[in-house]
């Protein structure tokens, strides 16, 4: 039943535009903000997302007029149509039902309300939910120009009623078989814990484990477990929903938005149930273009022989934070191009018009509520809208990167939910530091399970690893006996799958790889440091978290200046012949993590802070995106090049001039292809 996803149609033309909710709005209205959509570019809309209450407005009742309706100016303008189901929010008369709304962290059963309020492991809701999905299969499979089938919206969120208690108790005793096993794995003798009948357990909550908010748990791998069940449940609601449309339409690629670096599903389980991975793209304030570049490849990561979308990013601004700032001229632009660079295959925006009322009208839309067609947003989207054709042909493009960075959503719960070393130190936050100096020297990275086939790499990057089995540390050693340099550091290997510190060394599994121990392991406030000292004489700063480093069988490349420590390593390399593995025993500062890459890289010549340098190759030609985020850059070209955006053509050693926020498409024919 399940055909090769990679063989699935693709969209005749590059999908552009995004959500529309055309509901809303009367029939008038809505022809003309599609004919003002289509003049300026806008070529694919999302529709049906939030329907639920209209097609299904009674038990056992289904209507499908509203959406006959809405599709048929749609139709008649030819364009290509993403078909959402719309179990992202439940109808109110379904709230009624006993088991459908969520049970909160603090054990209050919810009421009708908000979205995302269904408990993934209610009866009633993955039968509805499977039910209606199946139907819109049913009757729009054969929809002119549907080019993929989008499932609810922005999975994620916790549940702790009976139905998941129950679910979480047929999901341990198939995981562990045996209370014996549980218990053992769960180290249940600690505060007497001890399960004597699967009844005995309880969802890990405000009631139960938690005290202090969802972080901080009595008892990590319980609430491990319950975050990999919710993960798992979720998923199986996916699935039911995926199961329902292939009956009818076993061709159009299925998909879910999903949401980057969102801790709330392991999307790598995920992975192979989608056929096209979409996410939403919403960069907070502070995150940087690197950690962008990190999610689009994380997201790209999960499935790389599959197309990458982006479904959402806002066209202007967003409404749901305390500050929502503009986008300056150009960086809707810039954010685009940076999507088509790390390869993805669709570029649409939330939202085609900004709704009245409730909690997004004033979040960004191509369309504001005056349905102004004269505005600074649609002109700088009608200018991408005449750009993105070029971006077909890139479809099926791959890049070669040459390092990886390694992200595993167990070691990020486990970490976070931590009692010791240290509660300051954010995953993702941790990675994207580390990662910086990289984005600026212009060295593109996959992101990758630690559990991937990491053979061939050059460089791998595996900070705050914390979950670290015998496996894990056996794939990453595999890597490096293959000639890649290693890089990891504090927490990490600190506990296995299980949530149990090794009965070894620290860095655990990892400690012979890196040839070192760890005996004690300093954690300090805001506001302390201690100062780092280079063997090359070079000084910086650390603060946070300092392993005082024993090399055993490595070379200290640092060490401490200050603190009772001070003349312990800090820093340290291991040569093994085929490759080198480098522990960074403390936090370093921004001066000190560039000085590491130095000594991981060699001095960088070309390190350009603010432009980032992206390579795709299609079957016949090399792409150069030349990403401006920030500064003016002039860039001497080291090959014939076409702007796919301008058409002008640059001879080998033309330089140009960039200025942020700017973008630069360069085509260049590989060897012996035609130009
Ligand atoms: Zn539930």
């Amino acid at each position: 039943m399940t055909a090769d996803p990679a063989a699935r149609p693709l969209p005749a033309r590059f999908p552009y535009g995004g959500d529309y909710c055309p509901e809303q709005w009367p029939a008038e209205v809505r022809a003309a903000d599609l004919d003002a959509l289509q003049d300026i570019g806008v070529n694919t809309v999302t529709l049906g997302v939030f329907l639920w209450s209209s097609l299904h407005p009674a038990p056992g009742v289904y209507d499908f007029s509203l959406l006959d309706e809405i599709l048929e100016p749609v139709l008649a303008r030819d364009m290509q149509i993403v078909l959402a189901t719309p179990t992202g929010a439940h109808p109110a008369w379904m709230a009624r039902t006993a088991d459908v709304t969520r049970v909160d962290f603090e054990g209050r059963r919810h009421l009708f309300g908000a979205r995302h309020n269904s408990c993934p492991s209610s009866a009633t809701f993955r039968a509805e939910s499977a039910e209606i999905a199946g139907l819109l299969a049913q009757r729009y499979h054969d929809l002119p120009g549907l080019v993929a089938w989008h499932i609810g919206n922005e999975f994620g969120g916790m549940c702790y009623c009976e139905s998941c208690a129950a679910g979480f108790r047929r999901w341990l005793q198939e995981k562990y078989g045996t209370l014996e096993e549980l218990n053992r794995r769960w180290y249940t003798l600690f505060w007497g814990h001890t399960m004597h009948s699967f009844e005995d357990i309880v969802p890990p909550s405000a009631l139960s484990e938690h005290w202090n908010g969802p972080a901080y748990t009595a008892f990590q791998i319980i609430t491990l477990d319950y975050r990999r069940f919710q993960s798992e449940a979720l998923r199986e609601c996916f699935r039911l929903e995926k199961q329902a449309i292939r009956r009818h339409s076993p061709d159009v690629p299925v998909t879910a938005n999903l949401m980057g670096f969102f801790p709330g599903i392991d999307y790598r389980r995920w992975a192979d149930d989608l056929d096209i991975v979409s996410w939403d793209n919403y960069p907070r304030i502070g995150h940087g273009p690197g950690r962008v570049a990190l999610a689009h490849e994380l997201m790209k990561g999960l499935a790389p022989d599959r197309p990458m979308w982006l479904m959402e990013q806002t066209p202007s601004q967003t409404a749901w934070r305390p500050d929502n700032p503009l986008q300056e001229p150009g960086l809707l632009r810039l954010r685009t191009w940076q999507a088509i660079a790390h390869g993805a295959e669709a570029t649409l925006y939330f939202q085609m018009r900004a709704s009245r009322g409730a909690s997004e009208k004033f979040h960004g839309a191509i369309l504001n509520h005056a349905a102004r067609t004269d505005t600074r947003v649609v002109r700088e989207v009608a200018q991408i809208g005449a750009e993105v054709r070029a971006a077909a042909q890139l479809r099926g493009s791959r890049t070669e990167h040459r390092a990886a960075v390694c992200v595993d959503w167990d070691s990020w719960w486990s970490l976070e939910m931590s009692d010791g070393p240290t509660r300051r130190v954010p995953y993702v936050e941790e990675i994207t530091r580390i990662h910086q100096d990289l984005f600026d020297r212009g060295i593109g990275v996959d992101v990758l399970s630690p559990d991937a086939d990491l053979t061939g790499y050059d460089l791998i990057l595996a900070p705050v690893l914390f979950v670290t089995g015998p496996e894990r540390a056996a794939n990453l050693e595999r890597a490096v006996a293959a000639g890649a340099d290693l890089v990891t550091g504090f927490l990490s290997g600190r506990v296995d799958e299980d949530d149990q510190a090794p009965t070894l060394d620290v860095p655990g599994h990892l400690a012979p790889l890196c040839g070192i121990r760890v005996d004690e392991t300093d954690s300090q406030p805001e506001g302390v440091d201690r100062e780092i000292r280079w063997a090359d004489g070079t000084i910086c700063r650390a603060d946070t978290v300092f392993d005082l480093v024993t090399p055993v069988d490595a070379e200290p490349l640092a060490d401490y200046g200050s603190g009772f420590y001070a003349g312990t390593a800090a820093v340290t390399r291991r040569d093994t012949g085929a490759g080198r593995v480098f522990y960074v025993g403390a936090r370093l500062d921004e001066a000190g993590l560039r000085t590491l890459w130095d000594q991981v890289l060699g001095a960088a010549e070309d390190r350009a802070p603010g432009l980032e340098r992206v390579r795709r190759r299609t079957e016949d030609a090399e792409v150069l995106f030349l990403l401006a985020h920030d500064g003016a850059h002039r860039v001497v070209l080291d090959a014939a090049s076409t702007d796919l955006l301008t058409g002008d053509s640059f001879p080998a050693g033309a330089v140009l001039s960039l200025c942020a926020p700017e973008v630069r498409v360069l085509r260049r024919p590989l060897e012996g292809a035609p130009a």
